[in-house]
């Protein structure tokens, strides 16, 4: 399995570019926030839990949100060429559940796409999309408190991934199929 995580910011890009891969690559694509929506859209008891969370910008529990992402890889990992993971991990212990998790399918994580953005540029393209989307928590309050979270609990992911030798430094700032070819290139590159 070739697995990817698209790793970043709010704002910087990962669901665009995941888009673009999937079809490349032909991947599988989890996005543990999509997942959330959806049960937010259902209103199931893990929605309405989530909803507190997302609502406040803050990050879903670590045990919780792994729990999900286990049940929805043993329903759609199976048979796959590989995964990208959109937002997921957002933390340490998330990291390290991964490893694990790929561990049960004879797999691991090949690379970690990481795409730099600068914050004005985030929070731009944030209120844009809230404007195009009408995303709940694309406001600039919940913004804010999303980029606090990103710096203390999930940008230490990037030193993790670096010391493991997986993390790709993309400058996701321009174009979005020029950024797209600079990491077709990256991961292309990392494989040999
Ligand atoms: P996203 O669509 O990736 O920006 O995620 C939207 C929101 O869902 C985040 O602000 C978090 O509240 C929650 N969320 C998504 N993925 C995770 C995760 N891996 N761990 C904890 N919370 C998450």
């Amino acid at each position: 399995m070739l697995n990817l995580v698209l790793f970043g910011a709010p704002g910087s890009g990962k669901g665009t570019q995941s888009a673009k891969l999937i079809e490349k690559y032909g991947l599988h694509h989890i996005s543990t926030g999509e997942v959330l929506r959806d049960h937010m859209k259902r209103e199931t008891e893990l929605g309405k839990i989530a909803k507190q969370y997302i609502a406040e910008g803050q990050l879903i529990p670590d045990d919780l949100m792994i729990n999900i992402l286990d049940s929805v890889l043993e329903q759609e990992a199976k048979g796959k060429k590989g995964v990208i993971f959109d937002g997921f991990p957002r933390t340490i212990p998330q990291a390290e559940a991964l490893k694990e998790l790929l561990r049960k399918y004879d797999s691991d994580l090949h690379a970690v796409v990481g795409l730099e953005v600068p914050e004005d540029e985030l929070v731009e393209r944030m209120l844009n999309r809230g404007k195009e989307t009408g995303r709940a928590d694309d406001n600039l309050d919940t913004i804010k408190k999303r980029l606090d979270v990103y710096h203390s609990q999930t940008s230490p992911l990037r030193d993790y991934y670096t010391n493991e030798g997986k993390y790709l430094k993309i400058n996701g700032s321009g174009n979005v199929d020029d950024i797209f070819n600079t990491i077709s290139d990256a991961i292309d590159n990392h494989k040999k």
